[in-house]
């Protein structure tokens, strides 16, 4: 059909296009009651201390169950998310979702998780945001130093008084940004010192270069040294192979993330992958159980 040239390549793109404006005006009308229909779940991938390779903290990552359309991709309806407004109170969700279940992980396990969460720009824009943050620090759900919030280099570069009060607020309660897929939109690096960043987040289009792309290598190791200087973190994510993470390890990488640690999963088989991987670091110590 694709072959199709001349008068008709008209009427098929606008076909298409007629398809994919139908299926978005259906998937906003069903994001709409996503939540009260409880078809949205969390998984959480975890994150790893790249020099020792231990677990520090979890990224929450929203997903879409739907009886109509199956699982829908965070990449296709947070945008429709975004720009119907629904943003903000999915946003919250994610938000006290994980904050709960993983602060009651944390409880039963030997070990404090992080739990990092993605924020969309909008809900800077909104005071929903703050307030729901705000009530998880108050009622002491979680302490400020266990949770991180993902924002992207495009809210840095929004100036509006809106944004940088309610970032500065958030900060203030003691909660640490970082900055995700880093490298991947604006090139002015001059945020970074204005604004109240702890780390970046080097994207996986980078590290899918190791080790044959020269230059995704050399960036890597300039944003490092970079954000080194500037008294940042860097967390690689997109990690899918024992090469990838040791050129990492050995650029100086802080933390860690990618399919070579874990997919990111639903919560009961989070809990088992950590159960195992704790009992694993507890032997190797001491090497007695070989
Ligand atoms: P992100 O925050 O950059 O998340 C990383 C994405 O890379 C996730 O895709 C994750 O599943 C995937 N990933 C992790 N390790 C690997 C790996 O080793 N190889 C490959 N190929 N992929 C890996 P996911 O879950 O589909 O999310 C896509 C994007 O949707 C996220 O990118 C984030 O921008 C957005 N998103 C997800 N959940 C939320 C949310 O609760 N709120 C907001 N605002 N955005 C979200
Ligand atoms: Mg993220
Ligand atoms: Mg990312
Ligand atoms: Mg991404």
């Amino acid at each position: 059909k694709s072959k199709q040239i001349g008068k008709n390549t008209f009427s098929f793109f606008s076909e298409e296009m007629d398809a994919a404006a139908h299926k978005r005006v259906k998937v906003e009308k069903l994001l709409r009651h996503a939540i009260e229909r409880d078809e949205f779940d969390v998984y959480y991938q975890p994150v790893v201390d790249a020099q020792q390779e231990k677990i520090v903290g979890v990224e929450a990552l929203l997903r879409w169950n739907n009886p109509e359309l199956g699982n829908v991709s965070p990449e296709y309806f947070i945008p429709i998310a975004e720009s119907t407004g629904l943003i903000h109170n999915i946003g919250a969700w994610v938000f006290e979702r994980s904050v709960d279940v993983i602060s009651e992980l944390s409880s039963v396990l030997p070990l404090t998780l992080k739990v990092a969460v993605n924020a969309s720009t909008l809900q800077f824009r909104n005071s929903i945001w703050y307030k729901t943050v705000l009530k998880a620090i108050k009622t002491r759900k979680i302490k400020p130093e266990n949770l991180e919030i993902e924002i992207t280099e495009r809210l840095l570069l929004d100036d509006s008084r809106e944004v940088s009060e309610q970032l500065k607020a958030i900060n203030d309660l003691g909660i640490e940004f970082s900055v995700d897929d880093f490298g991947t939109g604006y090139s002015a690096l001059s945020y970074l010192k204005r604004c109240p960043i702890s780390t970046v987040k080097i994207d996986k289009s980078f590290v899918t270069g190791i080790p044959d792309v020269k230059e995704d290598m050399v960036l890597i190791r300039a944003i490092i040294a970079m954000a080194h200087g500037l008294e940042l973190k860097v967390i690689a994510e997109g990690i899918e192979t024992a090469a990838q993470l040791e050129y990492l390890k050995q650029e100086g990488c802080d933390f860690a993330q990618g399919y070579y640690f874990s997919k990111p999963l639903p919560i009961n088989e989070l809990r088992i992958w950590l159960e195992n991987y704790v009992s694993q670091s507890e032997r190797l110590p001491n090497g007695l159980d070989d």
